[in-house]
């Protein structure tokens, strides 16, 4: 009777092809739920299943669980292997990805939507008739070390220890107890753990499933039948998110390199909860910040062609930063301009007009922002946790609601604290590298007057 419903709603109904907000969704008897989105592109669908398991599930020591069982998944249902199960997808007309996140592992797939079913097939069995082994878990062990970087050399472990060659974010949530202090271990994995998280995590009812575009009349009926099958289990409880409680320098010169003019500059400052439309306001505030550089680091100084404000989170706690990729010689007068402009903003707060019209302009881009079934069905994996009664809250509703009032006591919390500055730069400029070859040469020639002499 529900699939029969379902199928009305989806089918007859063209308003809710249009509104991108209104989506059906409803769980599976054994938890997983599913969301539903027929649109007017015809031909296609967009496939996203959500696993509820990521990076932050795991201690320091098992971080990359998540992340090596989503490669052995790919690695072959049957003795064909992999590349096998890569052929039938092919067959399909289709194409997959997965990415492991903090908080979840995706299985993303665009498929035709004359073989959205059989493609759903596919994924299924390489959920669950996956088997694992020796030799797949040492393979896909490589794979994802090359992903990280290749061998983590003893060096580079030195480096890390030392806390002189991350990337500035990482850094500092590294030195605030937020992020692992050393790259996550491959070696120590095991077949074990692997068929732990699976059977732990892998569960329909820690699962979203998501299709988006050319709707299969007969999907509601299959998943029942398929996805519907599997068996619910417990979950193992959250871990507690790192609260970070230790102490960062105010400011760390980084190496990323040897030699080199350039350089890079981060200020990073706590971001603070102000409450109702938090999310909002900082996403407008970032908009703002990010003009505000725009035309004082490239305009009016052409210190930096693409400077920019980002928000991070490690652990449970938000950061804003502010960053440009600059001459090293720069780096002086254009840290100065950054603490002039949190200075200005947090003694007379933003410039209304320019607010406005960029709380307009963040609402218009809404209508046009997220474009396809692909761009939907990610939209909707991201915004799950905004899903209710059959529908996604409105962005645009929540940034109409930031007042400048608003904006202005979070801009004055945020430059209210003194933040931390990164800089990445590589070791040695061309000009010191000069010095050093002028000293050398320098050293050679008294060596040589030095000798003719004696002889
Ligand atoms: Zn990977």
């Amino acid at each position: 009777m529900r699939t029969l419903l379902l199928l009305c709603l989806l089918l007859l109904n063209p308003a809710l092809a249009e509104d991108r907000l209104q989506v059906e969704g409803y769980p599976l008897q054994n938890g997983l739920h599913v969301l539903l989105k027929p649109t007017a592109e015809r031909g296609h669908v967009a496939i996203r299943l959500v696993v509820g398991v990521g990076f932050e599930h795991f201690s320091c020591a098992a971080k990359e669980l998540p992340h090596l069982l989503e490669h052995l998944l790919f690695s072959g249902i049957d003795a064909s292997g992999e590349a096998g199960l890569e052929a039938r997808m092919q067959a399909l007309g289709g194409e997959w990805n997965a990415y492991t996140r903090d908080s979840d592992t995706t299985y993303v797939l665009e498929v035709p939507a004359a073989n959205q079913r059989a493609a759903l097939d596919l994924l299924l069995a390489s959920l669950l008739n996956t088997e694992l082994d020796a030799r797949k878990v040492a393979a896909a062990k490589r794979v994802v070390e090359r992903e990280n970087g290749g061998h983590y050399s003893n060096l580079q472990r030195l480096l890390d220890q030392q806390n002189v060659s991350r990337e500035a974010h990482q850094q500092l949530a590294v030195e605030l107890g937020l992020a692992c202090a050393e790259r996550a271990p491959l070696a120590p994995l095991s077949l074990t753990q692997l068929e732990q998280l699976r059977r732990d995590w892998y569960v329909p009812n820690n699962m979203n499933l998501i299709v988006v575009g050319d709707l299969d009349p007969l999907l509601p009926a299959y998943l029942d039948r398929s996805y519907g099958a599997l068996p619910a289990a417990d979950i193992p409880p959250p871990r507690e998110l790192a609260e970070g409680t230790e102490q960062a320098a105010a400011r760390r010169s980084l190496f990323n390199g040897l030699l080199g003019d350039n350089a890079s500059l981060h200020w990073l400052l706590p971001e603070p909860w102000v409450g109702e439309h938090d999310h909002a306001t900082w996403e407008l505030l970032r908009d703002y910040l990010d003009w505000q550089l725009y035309q004082e680091l490239r305009l009016q100084r052409s210190l930096s062609y693409g400077p920019w404000s980002e928000r991070s989170v490690y652990g449970s706690r938000s950061f804003f930063s502010l960053n440009a990729e600059l001459e090293r010689a720069d780096l002086t007068v254009a840290e100065q301009v950054l603490r002039a402009l949190g200075q200005r903003l947090h003694d007379n707060g933003l410039d209304a007009a320019t607010f406005q019209r960029l709380q307009q302009a963040a609402i218009a881009k809404q209508r046009w922002a997220v474009q396809g079934n692909s761009a939907l069905a990610d939209y909707y994996w991201n915004a799950l946790g905004d899903y209710h009664n059959g529908r996604f809250s409105d962005p645009a509703k929540a940034l109409q609601a930031v007042s400048l009032e608003q904006a202005n006591s979070a801009v004055r919390q945020l430059f209210g604290a003194p933040g931390y500055l990164r800089i990445e730069q590589p070791l040695l400029s061309m000009s010191a590298l000069y010095g050093l070859a002028g000293s050398a040469a320098l050293l050679i020639l008294a060596l040589l007057a030095w000798r003719r002499r004696k002889g």
